[in-house]
């Protein structure tokens, strides 16, 4: 296409990684905002983070010890009911336990090496892991809805040409407790009495290149004795690689599948997701097909709209041509402009004739609303932007 950025070179070699992929999450107007440090436990990579482990191991470790396998259940309770970040804050545990649980156990494995929260209330994390790499993870508050948003690896193998989490590629996955820390920290941001009410895994990373590990956090987050986040309000986004869509259908859980399209033609996605050229358009879309006819849930597509590449009026036919048989959601993102990147954010008018010509051709067509603009909410922004800089020097929080 004439005029049209060329692709950018990558360091990651995504074509070797066919289980990368992801999308990104969101960001929102314009106004102030403030930039402040927040909660920040030691970082003790000895110790084991309790989050990796499951209430029967704890119990087994407690026994150990003398002491009753009851407590580990208290333990977790501490943690997803009463937000407890430190084993002393544990009332009703022995002194004595509180201590021997201090000396080997950290109620969290990362520490928070940055926060940022824009005009909107929208928080954004940068959490630093045991071994110092950073991911970031959002909570947006909108009417009565609490949204978190997080990511599932270390950066991102999929090399998508708009993101900043690809830039580097892919790092290393998260473990279950690394992500499952995510939504238990943002929640921990929360006014006491909000819970979360709905979880996207849209941040760094591609969601089904690390399956096992965010089925877990997903499942200790979900459980009645977790957070007790009901299985419908989380949404799993996928570039779209089919084995592991069919491996996520499996599982049988009530998730919603988000498919990051981006283009509704194969030339054109080729371009702008380049796993596309491994895995094919075809192929992605009946992935989506049979993990609706096993899930009966319907999939959400979601566009990120690039002003001049994906917007025009024959890209609305075609992806509308794509769509119109199936039982399907179009999510539509105007791009947050990357620094560094040739990428630009459609006008509200541009915006405003493809989501209509998309809707007039028959298919369900929304466009998200877009939250902390103003604080590098999108992909991969802020850990770019802090990269290299120690973590803020802040106290301990008390619960
Ligand atoms: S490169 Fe970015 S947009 Fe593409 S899959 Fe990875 S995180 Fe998502």
């Amino acid at each position: 296409m004439p005029g049209q950025p060329k692709r950018l070179a990558h360091t990651s070699s995504y074509l070797s990684r066919p289980d990368c992929a992801g999308t990104f999450w969101e960001a929102y107007e314009s106004g102030p905002h403030s930039s402040r440090a927040n909660t920040c436990n030691a970082r003790m990579p000895m110790k084991r983070p309790l989050l990796e482990s499951s209430v029967e191991e704890l119990k087994a470790w407690m026994t150990n010890r003398g002491h009753p396998g009851y407590h580990a259940r208290q333990v977790f309770r501490w943690i997803f009911r009463h937000r407890a970040e430190r084993f002393e804050a544990m009332s009703d545990l022995p002194k004595e336990l509180r201590q021997q649980l201090d000396d080997e156990w950290t109620v969290f494995g990362t520490a928070v090496a940055h926060h940022n929260v824009g005009c909107d209330g929208t928080d954004k994390l940068l959490l630093e892991c045991g071994d110092g790499r950073r991911v970031e993870c959002v909570l947006m508050a909108e009417e009565d809805r609490r949204t978190v948003c997080i990511s599932t690896q270390v950066g991102c193998g999929m090399g998508c040409v708009f993101c900043a989490s690809g830039l580097k590629g892919v790092e290393r996955n998260l473990t279950r407790g690394e992500i499952a820390e995510q939504v238990v920290r943002l929640r921990n941001l929360l006014p006491a009495g909000e819970r979360v009410t709905h979880l996207v895994v849209m941040g760094m990373g591609e969601s089904l290149a690390n399956l096992d590990n965010l089925m877990g956090a997903l499942d200790l987050i979900c459980a009645p004795d977790g957070l007790g986040l009901g299985q419908r309000r989380v949404t799993i986004s996928t570039v779209g690689l089919p084995e592991k869509i069919a491996r996520l259908a499996a599982y049988d859980r009530q998730y919603h599948l988000a498919v990051s399209l981006h283009a509704p033609t194969e030339a054109l996605r080729n371009e702008l997701v380049p796993i596309n050229e491994k895995v094919g358009l075809n192929a992605v879309i009946e992935a989506a097909d049979a993990y609706f006819q096993r899930s009966g849930r319907q999939v959400t597509f979601e566009y990120v709209l690039l002003r001049g590449i994906n917007d025009r009026p024959e890209d609305a036919t075609a992806l509308a041509r794509l769509l119109a048989a199936r039982k399907a959601h179009v999510n539509v993102i105007p791009y947050n402009p990357v620094a560094g990147l040739p990428y630009q954010r459609p006008t509200p008018e541009a915006i405003r004739r493809f989501v209509e010509a998309v809707r007039s051709l028959g298919v369900s067509i929304s466009v998200r609303k877009t939250k902390g603009r103003e604080i590098d909410a999108a992909c991969g922004q802020l850990r770019r932007r802090f990269e290299g800089r120690p973590r803020e020097a802040v106290p301990d929080p008390t619960i």
